[in-house]
């Protein structure tokens, strides 16, 4: 099997899926408050979903992340975890993963475990309840706290994202720290990034750069520059005082483009090879056109020759506009 490589000589190790568009929260950065939905219709079924992963392992891609949308949200999304799990038993995926706001996860965390499932990354942008439900516009984070609870019983080792905004929660890096720290989270911060509309708020207001956050954070603790690798974007530091994690995703002031390994595969089988450029690759088409992979495997190999070199994210007053008209949750962040 000849492996997937872009134009710039980057192997395509990583895939990330957004199974559904669909949330149960609309987090303010994220996505406007009437948000429309896909009719279920354009979605691919569950089956659809594992065929079109299961073709990306076998070209080679060693890691799943599903995400969304909220991907706990969508029904019977065990059943895909399951499937996809099996890739796990035979050594051809490294990793099955998954990004959510942990809503659901007190549900669902053991099944994840039981499915091959080790890591999590849960996205938490506070820990004050009245901001919580301010961000998220109707979120309780007894329910989120519930979920993670549940999910260190399972066993999944858990990743916090937490997306910096300037005047919401930049005064609580250091109690989200220090709270990390003692129960055994990494943590990850990110910048806010310019995709799709969010009604009346502007990202310009909601920007925080990350180079700010990382110099007011060293005024308290002690971070160590680390190699740490999770194949995802993020820059890692340990912090002495926790002995924890600590990452940094900084797409508007450090490109990490160089490094990409992954490209992005919508609900509805549009492949995005960038997650901050509009070229796309329609694989549903191929994958309903016969039940062999034949036409699916030449349509991801044609993809990834056009994976572009970066992204061009910029927030400022003079570009109020998103860099992307889709939100984050389209393409799944
Ligand atoms: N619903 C799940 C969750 O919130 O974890 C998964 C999907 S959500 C789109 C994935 C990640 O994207 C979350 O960590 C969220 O904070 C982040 N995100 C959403 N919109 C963003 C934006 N405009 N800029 C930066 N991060 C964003
Ligand atoms: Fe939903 Fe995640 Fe977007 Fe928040 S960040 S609205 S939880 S998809």
């Amino acid at each position: 099997m000849v492996p997937l490589i872009d134009p710039f000589d980057r192997p395509i190790s990583y895939l990330r899926v957004s199974v559904t568009d669909r949330c149960d929260l609309r987090c303010v950065y994220c996505m406007a408050e009437d948000m429309t939905f896909l009719p279920k219709r354009e979605v691919l079924s569950l089956e659809e979903l594992d065929r079109l992963c299961s073709a990306f392992v076998g070209l080679g891609v060693r890691k799943l992340r599903l995400t969304g949308g909220e991907p706990l949200v969508r029904r019977d999304v065990m059943w895909l975890i399951r499937r996809l799990g099996r890739h796990l038993d035979t050594g051809a995926l490294d990793e099955l993963t998954l990004t959510t706001n942990a809503t659901q996860l007190n549900k669902h965390a053991a099944d994840l475990h039981a499915a091959g499932v080790r890591r999590i990354n849960v996205s938490l942008d506070t820990l004050d309840p009245q901001k919580f439900q301010d961000i998220t516009r109707w979120g309780k984070l007894d329910q989120v706290k519930a979920g993670l609870a549940a999910a260190q019983r399972a066993g999944l080792a858990i990743k916090i994202n937490l997306v910096a905004l300037r005047g919401v929660n930049d005064d609580e890096f250091d109690d989200m720290i220090a709270w990390c720290g003692s129960n055994g989270f990494d943590l990850t911060i990110i910048e806010v990034m310019p995709m799709g509309d969010i009604g009346g708020e502007t990202r310009v207001d909601q920007y925080m750069p990350l180079s700010l956050v990382r110099a007011k954070i060293a005024r308290r603790w002690t971070l160590a520059d680390i190699d740490y690798q999770t194949g995802g974007p993020a820059r890692y530091t340990r912090i002495r005082e926790t002995g924890g994690r600590l990452g940094f995703i900084t797409p508007l002031t450090h490109n990490f483009c160089e490094s990409c390994n992954r490209v992005r595969l919508t609900c509805t089988g549009t492949l995005f090879m960038c997650l901050g450029q509009d070229d796309a690759a329609d694989l549903r088409a191929p994958l309903r056109a016969s039940e062999d992979d034949q036409h699916l495997v030449a349509a991801i190999r044609e993809a990834v020759t056009r994976k572009p070199k970066g992204h061009d994210f910029i927030i400022d007053r003079r570009q109020s506009r998103p860099a992307v008209a889709r939100h984050m949750s389209t393409t799944g962040g």
